[in-house]
């Protein structure tokens, strides 16, 4: 499935890597890019090394809302943090926000400005959209309540907050990627980083065998790909959906609802004049029974309320979430300060990551960030570390579950577009059929031992642990996992 930002010529990158850098940043998505472009404007020797291409992950994948109202975020922090902690969090972003704005109308990246609107869909859903409303007044955020706003679809009142953004990620990036390399940075793409040694030297490993050392190395891959920290166990990858639609009158707001299913809204321009983007469903990875189905929920829902939209693009993605909603940045324990990290944005990670970005260029240069220094003093409270012990005893049950497949040889050959795990002895199996393809992997995934699930949407094999994913082949799409699926076997 390609998104919308996606359906473009691949963004250009560099083919040749120093051996030493000063600074080695992993990834091309938001993070990655910005942090590269701040650390070259400030006269360092950077790499971005990119496992796929530019965006190929999250950021080429979102919604593209660029906003300090983000769903019912802000309640779920203050409920966990102090109102400080929770200051710092609107303060980051509305950094990161006027940074990518500005960054923006330097640099001709085309966006919009909209109002932000978390509602109700229904009355049951408005104490949550009510909570976020007294949030962010709390927090500073000039919201104000609409108890209609003229939409076609269930709307039983919601906050707003006028003068946000909205954006084509890719354009975005695309952006990033050429002023970076004006400044002197380099960006490759199809080299994927599966390791950085402990000990000695501060470098990465390459999958092709090279390696490149650095002073400071950014892991900027959506979760660290490097385990010191525990990260995966800390924060829940998240997947949900998104379609864009031919109609002629899409909302001109970015409303997301407050109650389940999530439904997000939005209107994007185009050569053919504004489409219509509709998003939601989200699941942990490799829990449902078919992604499929869940994109198929948000066409019927748009059939409904938009009727005559057609659709144009499918497409869906994942995000990390921490258990108190506050993304985790800075120094990688025990990377001797020399690796650093940023994830968790739980889905709003265009303020969020660009907020990352200027933190860790700080602290790569000696200094921090007045709000990184209070986001650094939140506290796990019991009900915290509950939470994240929540995060793992689905992990157990997952693991549990796995055992119970049955034997291969009782299971019939997939059809297309199908995946089927079975047991061929004591090895979890994969076979699937894509394009006529029929592939047999073992089904288990190379980070943590997982069980793999097919995705009918997007036809991979995902880990319900913590989200790595792989083709049909076996090979790594994104995820904390490095190394592709082994005994990967081609059977036809
Ligand atoms: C469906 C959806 C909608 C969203 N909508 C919004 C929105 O409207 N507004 C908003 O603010 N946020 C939104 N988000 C969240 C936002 O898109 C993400 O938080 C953000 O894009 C994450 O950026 P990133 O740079 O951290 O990760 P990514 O964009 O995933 O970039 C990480 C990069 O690292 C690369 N990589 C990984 N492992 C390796 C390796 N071993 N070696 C080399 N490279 C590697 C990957 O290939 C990838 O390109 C949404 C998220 C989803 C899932």
């Amino acid at each position: 499935m390609t998104s919308l930002w996606r359906d473009r010529t691949p963004v250009e990158t560099d083919a040749h890597l120093d051996e030493r850098y000063d600074d080695i940043v992993v990834g091309a998505g938001i993070t990655g890019l910005v942090t590269g472009l701040l650390l070259a404007r400030s006269g360092r020797h950077v790499a971005v090394i990119e496992a796929r291409d530019v965006g190929a992950v999250t950021t080429g994948n979102t919604t593209g809302k660029v906003s300090l109202l983000q769903g019912t975020r802000l309640s779920r922090i203050l409920e966990r943090q102090s109102e400080a902690v929770a200051r710092a969090y609107v303060e980051a972003n509305r950094e990161g926000q006027a940074w990518l704005l500005r960054f923006c109308d330097e640099h001709d990246v085309s966006y919009q400005r909209r109002t932000a609107v978390t509602y109700a869909a229904a009355p049951q859903g408005l104490d949550a959209a009510r909570s976020e409303h007294d949030a962010a007044r709390t927090l500073g955020l000039d919201v104000v309540w609409a108890e209609s706003l003229g939409v076609p679809f269930p709307y039983a009142g919601g906050t707003t907050l006028e003068d946000q953004a909205q954006l084509d990620a890719m354009e975005l990036l695309d952006t990033l990627v050429g002023e970076l390399r004006r400044e002197g940075g380099t960006v490759v793409s199809g080299r994927r980083v599966i390791g950085a040694p402990l000990t000695g030297s501060t470098a990465v490993h390459l999958e092709d065998g090279s390696q490149v050392s650095a002073e400071n190395v950014v892991l900027a891959t959506g979760v660290p790909i490097l385990d010191r920290g525990l990260y995966f166990a800390k924060v829940e990858p998240d997947r949900s959906y998104a379609l864009a639609f031919r109609h002629p009158s899409p909302p001109e707001l970015m409303l997301i609802s407050a109650d389940a299913p999530t439904r997000s809204v939005r209107d994007a321009p185009s050569c053919e004049g504004r489409l219509l983007l509709i998003g939601g469903e989200g699941h942990v990875v490799g829990r449902t029974r078919s992604t499929a189905a869940h994109l198929d929920a948000l066409r019927d829902w748009t059939r409904e309320w938009f009727p005559g939209a057609e659709e144009t693009h499918a497409w869906s993605a994942q995000d990390y979430s921490s258990h108190d909603g506050l993304p985790f940045v800075g120094a990688l324990p025990r990377g001797r300060g020399h690796f650093y990290v940023a994830t968790g944005y739980g889905k709003w990670g265009l303020t969020n990551g660009v907020a990352a970005a200027l933190s860790l260029t700080k602290q790569i240069h000696g200094q921090r960030a007045g709000w990184q220094t209070s986001i650094s003093r939140r506290i796990t409270r019991p009900s915290g570390a509950m939470e994240i012990a929540r995060l793992n005893a689905a992990v157990g049950v997952h693991l549990v579950g796995d055992l119970a497949l049955a034997e291969l040889r009782s299971l019939r050959r997939p059809s297309e577009g199908e995946g089927r795990v079975g047991r061929r002895g004591a090895l979890p199996v994969g076979e699937s059929c894509v394009e006529g393809r029929t592939c047999a992997v073992v089904a288990m995934c190379t980070h943590l031992g997982g069980t793999l699930t097919w995705n009918d949407a997007e036809r991979s094999w995902d880990c319900p642990l913590h989200g790595s994913r792989f083709s049909p082949e076996g090979d790594v799409l994104e995820g904390p996992a490095t190394r592709p699926l082994r005994n990967a076997v081609t059977t036809t």
